[in-house]
């Protein structure tokens, strides 16, 4: 009779566990009506975010890049790339032609966690510290002669209200990051008076975001490209947009009547996103709630964790994991590239994610048949993640005619007749697409499903692997002579 009753018992747990599982299921559901929706709410909150300023929860930020690079820019150039787990410093050689990046070196180093919530002056002079070794190590006399000065492309990825190609104040911090101080400041100047302050002789030539960095990658490559998106540890895109259709900012004066605008989509936000009782509490319990709702539901910072969240739920719902373990119990402690390598565990036992379960959570002994819905767990969250970014993708292409809802012989090609769609394609950049192999399938699925097969064979979307560093150098080339021509 114990017998029995410990069987039924563990079937009711079971039962628990996978009733968890089907609800979350059911709330993340991504079918590609609802992704439509998705699409469709995108453009229409660009439109509002470009009518007004605070028109919408995307901020539609002005870049001042107008031309972006064609293949010409030359010279030598530093840049800096600060805004995720990492920061780097990179010495760029650019040979004046095309896929002619001559020389290329990169440094990079984790950012202390402190560092993330001290002062704006303890980061800096920690950031200069590094980039004067730096230079001093790569720096070759030929560089540097008494006319030209060292010049710098300083890719900031959080969001920032430019006021030129090379200053703007940070508007707030994402990802972690809290510098109180830092807030409303010109992050240019923070740079360059730490530089000043340890006699290192370098100017800051453009400030960009990441996503702008990527985009001129991608165009340098390819002048087709009209769009960039970043999904690591946050998540943003930034489009060529028309000058005259930047309502917000009248009689807006560019060369090529176009500019790059960033979006800061990591802050979109639509009823249609399919939102679960994890992303809610989830965001409660974050430095910044109410904020980056879309980024809290795709990018690298947050995956890990609401699976972690949905395990917690399960092993307190059904006590299948006997006693919570702290480890469980305890914030972004499976990291999402934990989270990846359970997903990708191919080996018929799950031998990797018992590992992982037993390592980093501290629950030992997960049977089999629990293994494999964890394993469920990291799909549904994965896939919904890759598909709400492939809405977004088309939500841009919407917004500026390229995504074929006018039929395909609509577009029309540079010198002016109709004709056959043009070519769109998308730059992206960060290690969910890059080495996330389900990810980034689950992504071109959902785009192609979204689009159809007709439409979807003009949409490309390219890996521009650091471009957000080789982009600032571009950018900081691009910003001091006028070889560049006109985007579209
Ligand atoms: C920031 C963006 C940035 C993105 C990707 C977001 O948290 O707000 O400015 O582009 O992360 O790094
Ligand atoms: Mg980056």
């Amino acid at each position: 009779a114990a017998m029995v009753g410990r069987r039924i018992r563990s079937k009711r747990r079971w039962r628990k566990v996978v009733r968890v599982l089907e609800e979350m299921e059911e709330s993340c559901s991504t079918s590609v009506g609802r992704l439509r929706q998705v699409v469709d709410a995108m453009a229409v909150e660009m439109h509002a975010g470009l009518a007004s300023e605070g028109g919408s929860k995307l901020k539609m930020l002005l870049t001042f890049v107008d031309n972006l690079p064609n293949g010409s820019e030359k010279g030598m150039y530093y840049a800096l790339d600060l805004g995720s787990t990492n920061f780097r410093v990179l010495r760029v050689q650019l040979g004046g032609q095309r896929s002619a990046i001559v020389g290329h070196n990169v440094d990079w180093q984790p950012i202390p966690q402190h560092l993330k919530t001290s002062t704006s002056e303890e980061l800096f002079d920690f950031i200069v510290s590094s980039l004067k070794g730096f230079v001093e190590r790569h720096d070759n006399v030929a560089d540097v002669s008494q006319t030209k000065r060292r010049e710098l492309g300083f890719t900031f990825s959080f969001p920032v209200k430019q006021t030129s190609i090379l200053s703007g104040t940070l508007i707030h911090w994402t990802k972690g990051f809290a510098i109180e101080d830092m807030v409303g400041k010109d992050v240019s100047e923070c740079l360059q008076q730490a530089m000043t302050k340890r006699g290192l002789d370098v100017r800051v030539v453009a400030l960009l975001n990441d996503s702008v960095g990527t985009l001129a990658l991608g165009h340098y490559h390819d002048e087709d490209t009209v769009a960039a998106v970043i999904i690591g540890t946050g998540s943003n895109a930034c489009y060529v947009e028309r000058a005259d259709a930047i309502i917000k900012c009248q009689g807006l004066l560019t060369t090529s009547g176009c500019m790059v605008v960033n979006m800061e989509w990591g802050n979109f936000w639509s009823s249609h996103l399919p939102r679960t009782s994890y992303d809610i509490d989830l965001d409660a319990d974050s430095n910044n709630p109410h904020e980056q709702g879309f980024e809290k539901m795709v990018s690298e910072m947050y995956l890990g964790e609401i699976v972690r969240r949905v395990i917690l739920k399960m092993s307190q719902e059904s006590e299948i994991l006997g006693p919570i373990s702290s480890k469980l119990s305890t914030p972004f402690v499976l990291r999402t590239p934990l989270m990846f390598a359970m997903h990708e565990d191919d080996s018929p036992d799950l031998r990797e994610v018992l590992r992982i379960l037993e390592e980093s959570l501290e629950i030992p002994d997960v049977p089999l048949k629990v293994r494999k819905l964890f394993v469920k767990v990291c799909d549904v969250v994965t896939r919904r993640a890759a598909r709400l970014v492939a809405a977004g993708i088309v939500g841009i292409l919407k917004k500026i005619g390229r995504d074929g809802s006018g039929g395909i012989t609509s577009g029309r090609i540079k010198g002016g007749s109709h004709s056959k769609m043009r070519r769109s394609v998308v730059a992206i950049e960060g290690s969910l697409y890059t080495s996330y192999g389900m990810f980034r399938e689950y992504l071109n699925e959902a785009v192609t499903e979204i689009l159809g097969e007709d439409v979807s064979p003009y949409v490309i979307l390219k890996v521009m692997e650091d471009g957000s560093g080789v982009g600032a150098a571009l950018l900081a080339a691009a910003s001091h002579s006028a070889s560049s021509v006109d985007m579209v």
